[in-house]
């Protein structure tokens, strides 16, 4: 069924032209991010959320016109290999093995999931789940009343939480139902899948407003407790909130990573820092307008590293 919908789409002239600027990418990588995978998202939620339909079609549609490739892999590339892909995740969900898992399974890829490894220390949800949460109870106009922000959509009201701990703890203040704990089970079958496995933190700060200490710490608190979990060796890293400059490079590449990845959004090529990887996080376009941004986005400068 999705190959058939990537081969109809494949016909559209507009994709014809993409999948062509795509072959023509040689020696070029591009890495996704998602975050979580829903049956059905929640109507404008305050985090990327994407449906399990349209994430298939996208995985179908990379296959089809290059190569998904383990993480590390697309750092490795020939100058004259077929563009390569690879798919990351991040943060602690449960549709990483619910929904993404299979998806992967079905069409024999690999991605690496960037984990935080919250259910390991019994620590609850990420604050911007409670805020989903609390937006969906009680509507935006009512959240952003309780914490005193001016919002006019879920995204611009995430913003202001991702700036300000203050405001994040005042999460407490609005009502909300309990939500369950993370469940092993699922984090469990996700360990346990032949996919990759790197290291996001446990806190999520946002690591270029740290301190050094602070910075040096978060990178390694809870790392050897989801090494354990994993059975493997954590050689690679996600920034939370994907940012990161110089300082954020030095300070992982000296806690023993081996390559670390922002959301920057730029293609992986010949002077990519290993430390500064961008990730690009396809919105729920139609595949159409998927596969026209794949083909400028793999195209697109390589961002000059660190000197
Ligand atoms: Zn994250």
């Amino acid at each position: 069924m999705i190959m058939q919908i990537v081969r109809r789409v494949s016909h559209f002239p507009s994709v014809r032209r993409g999948a062509e600027r795509i072959a023509g990418a040689r020696g070029r990588g591009l890495v996704l991010v998602y975050h979580e995978i829903a049956q059905v998202p929640r109507e404008d939620p305050a985090t990327p959320t994407i449906s399990v339909a349209e994430f298939e079609q996208q995985v179908g549609w990379l296959s089809h016109v290059g190569d998904i490739v383990p993480l590390p892999n697309v750092l490795d590339g020939g100058r004259d290999s077929r563009p390569r892909f690879a798919i990351t995740f991040d943060d602690d969900y449960e549709s990483h093995a619910k929904y993404a898992l299979p998806v992967l399974e079905r069409h024999g890829v690999p991605a690496t999931f960037f984990l935080s490894g919250r259910w390991l220390h019994g620590l609850g949800r990420y604050w911007w789940e409670k805020l989903d949460t609390a937006i969906a109870l009680s509507g935006l106009e009512s959240v952003a009343q309780t914490l005193g922000v001016d919002a006019a959509t879920p995204t611009q009201l995430a913003a202001r939480l991702e700036v300000s701990q203050d405001l994040q703890g005042m999460l407490d203040q609005v009502p909300l139902p309990d939500l369950p704990p993370l469940s092993d089970r699922w984090f469990q079958m996700l360990l346990g899948a032949d996919m990759g496995i790197g290291f996001h933190t446990v806190d999520h700060p946002r690591l270029t407003a740290v301190g050094d200490h602070e910075l040096d710490e978060a990178l390694q608190s809870g790392r050897a407790d989801l090494a354990e979990a994993a059975g493997r060796h954590l050689s690679l890293f996600a920034y939370p909130h994907g940012r990161a400059g110089a300082r954020e490079a030095d300070a992982v590449d000296r806690a023993g990573f081996e390559a670390a990845f922002t959301t920057s959004k730029d293609p992986v090529g010949a002077g990519t820092d290993r430390y500064l990887v961008g990730r690009w996080e396809p919105d729920t376009a139609s595949l159409e307008d998927f596969a026209a941004e794949t083909a400028w986005r793999l195209n697109a400068p390589i961002r000059p590293g660190r000197n």
